[in-house]
Parts: structure tokens; C-alpha cells; sequence
């Protein structure tokens, strides 16, 4: 748990970390964060004992307290948390962290905490790939502008929505969901960025459509730069999914997920791409 502090203390963060064992009660359950889902998280993939991405993360959970009203973390305590909580992790195992900043209890401060975790697996799906199945987000592509309220684009603890969405895509025999705007542009997954193909082209949809920004699609921009590929925001039509040579979704934990069929149409896969793909992200060092 953490003490959170104000953007501008000064405060030796040291002091304001307590480390609990898994299984012992932390959390007053009052709090509003378990309560209301009201704040603001992040996860980190920590590879080797190294927290991956971390200055776009601080950079994201800031704008996520931001859009939330949340006063704005203090980078420095935050920093030294993660690389305290990163190398807790086994080293020889892939690992993820997450990090959290609720509202509290009504009244008070903000909590904070960390909980690291050794990933599970064999991150098969990096090889054998998802299917995926569309689902109308049930919100139309200005839904950031039009409803600010509705927080789109912060990375809230209300993800009860997520996950519902994932079980329905189990239930079509699939593994993992593409949100539609209800007028019928891609959006993102319920923990991934979709990223896709087209000759020597890498497109993602454009966050303004109300979708969160992925640290790890920053990333593959980044890759797909060193290819000598172009890369590009896009607003895409929910029909080009299966025009694409290929197609991923991306997250900070699980990096690069080939796609292999949309709403069961298959879509191709780059075996040699995704390899290097998922070896520059396991590669990152900021
Ligand atoms: N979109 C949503 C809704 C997410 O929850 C996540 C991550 O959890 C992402 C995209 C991918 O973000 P990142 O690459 O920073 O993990």
C-alpha cells in the first residue's frame, strides 16, 4: 500500500510504502475504488525484473487521475513503488503490476497500491493466435466529446463492462472482443489496442474516437519504424478488419496477439512479423 502523496511533496518516497503479503487485508472496505469502481489504474509488464513502458504508463495513469478529477500522482513516489514492486518478481519470469489510485474512503485521501504478479502460462497465444468476435460498444465514435462524463479514454476500475463482453465472446466460441462504435468504426478490445496491416502500412484506430491510448501500440509504432514501415491512426471502417494482411490486439502484458479470424472469417497471419514483433516489445527498455 502506498501513502499517496501530492504531485509537488517532496516526502523521501521510501517512507510511504508498506509491503503486505498476499492474503492480508489492506483495503478499508469502505473505499470507493472496491465500492464504486471510482479511480484510475494501470498495468505494467515487467520483463526480467524491469518495469516495461513506464514513462508512457505515469504519463497515461496522470491523464486517467486527470479525466477523474483525482488530484495528480506524484511521479517520483510512484517510480520508486514500481521498481521496488518489479523486483519482487521472479526474475526469470514475465510478470505484471498493478498499480492503482482510488478515490478512497468518501471524505478522506486517495489510496494507493501495487500488486505484482508472476504471469501465468506460456503466452501461447503469441504463436497460435485469438479469435475474435465484434460487439457494439453501444456508443457512437464522439462519444469522448459528446459525453465527457462517461470517462471513454480514462482507464477506470470500472472494467465490470470488459469483462462481460469477453465472457459473451467465450459463449461465440472466440477468445477475445473488437469493440464497434455503434456507428460502426473499430474501437479497441476490452484490454488490448487493435493494431492491423495493410501492405506496408500499420493502422490503429485513432484514440479521439473515445478509446483508451496503448502503451504498447506506441511501442509497435516504434518496431514498425525500424521495419521501415508506415504507420498511422486511422478511423476504420469495422468491414476492413478482414481486409487486412494481418492483424493483433496488443497489451502491456500479453504484447502481440495474432489475430486469426474475425467473427469467424479468418484473417492471415504474419508468423515472421508477430515474432519480431513480440521480441522488440519483450525488448523494451522505456
Ligand atoms: N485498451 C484497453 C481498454 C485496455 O484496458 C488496455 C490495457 O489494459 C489497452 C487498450 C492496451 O493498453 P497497453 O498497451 O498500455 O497495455
Amino acid at each position: 500500500m502506498i501513502d499517496v502523496l501530492p504531485a509537488d511533496a517532496a516526502a523521501d518516497p521510501a517512507s510511504t510504502i508498506r509491503r503486505f503479503d498476499e492474503g492480508v487485508p489492506t483495503l478499508d472496505v469502505r473505499d470507493l475504488g472496491a465500492a464504486r469502481g471510482d479511480g484510475v489504474f494501470e498495468t505494467i509488464g515487467v520483463v526480467g525484473g524491469y518495469p516495461q513502458a513506464l514513462d508512457a504508463h505515469l504519463s497515461r495513469l496522470a491523464s486517467s487521475a486527470a479525466l477523474l478529477d483525482l488530484p495528480a500522482p506524484n511521479a517520483a513516489q510512484w517510480r520508486h513503488a514500481i521498481s521496488i514492486a518489479a523486483v519482487s518478481l521472479p526474475a526469470d519470469r514475465q510478470g505484471g503490476l498493478k498499480v492503482v489510485i482510488t478515490r478512497g474512503v468518501d471524505g478522506g485521501v486517495p489510496t494507493g497500491w501495487i500488486v505484482a504478479t508472476p504471469a501465468e502460462g506460456d503466452f501461447a497465444e503469441r504463436e497460435t493466435g485469438i479469435r475474435v468476435v465484434t460487439l457494439d460498444r453501444g456508443y457512437t465514435s464522439d462519444v469522448a466529446e459528446r459525453a465527457p462524463w462517461l470517462l471513454a479514454g480514462a482507464k477506470t476500475l470500472s472494467y465490470a463492462v470488459n469483462m462481460a463482453a469477453i465472457r459473451e465472446a467465450r459463449r461465440r466460441g472466440a477468445d477475445d472482443v473488437i469493440f464497434v462504435s455503434s456507428d460502426g468504426y473499430v474501437m479497441e478490445a476490452p484490454t488490448s489496442t487493435v493494431i492491423l496491416l495493410f501492405g506496408d502500412r500499420i493502422v490503429t484506430p485513432r484514440t479521439d474516437i473515445g478509446i483508451l491510448p496503448g502503451t504498447s501500440q506506441l511501442s509497435v509504432f516504434e518496431f514498425a519504424h525500424s521495419r521501415g514501415l508506415r504507420t498511422e491512426a486511422a478511423l476504420l471502417m469495422a468491414s476492413e478488419l478482414t481486409a487486412a494482411d494481418a492483424a493483433w490486439l496488443v497489451s502491456s502484458v500479453r504484447l502481440a496477439a495474432p489475430i486469426t479470424s474475425v467473427d469467424g472469417v479468418e484473417v492471415p497471419v504474419d508468423a515472421e512479423l508477430t515474432r519480431a514483433m513480440n521480441a522488440a516489445l519483450l525488448a523494451r527498455q522505456n
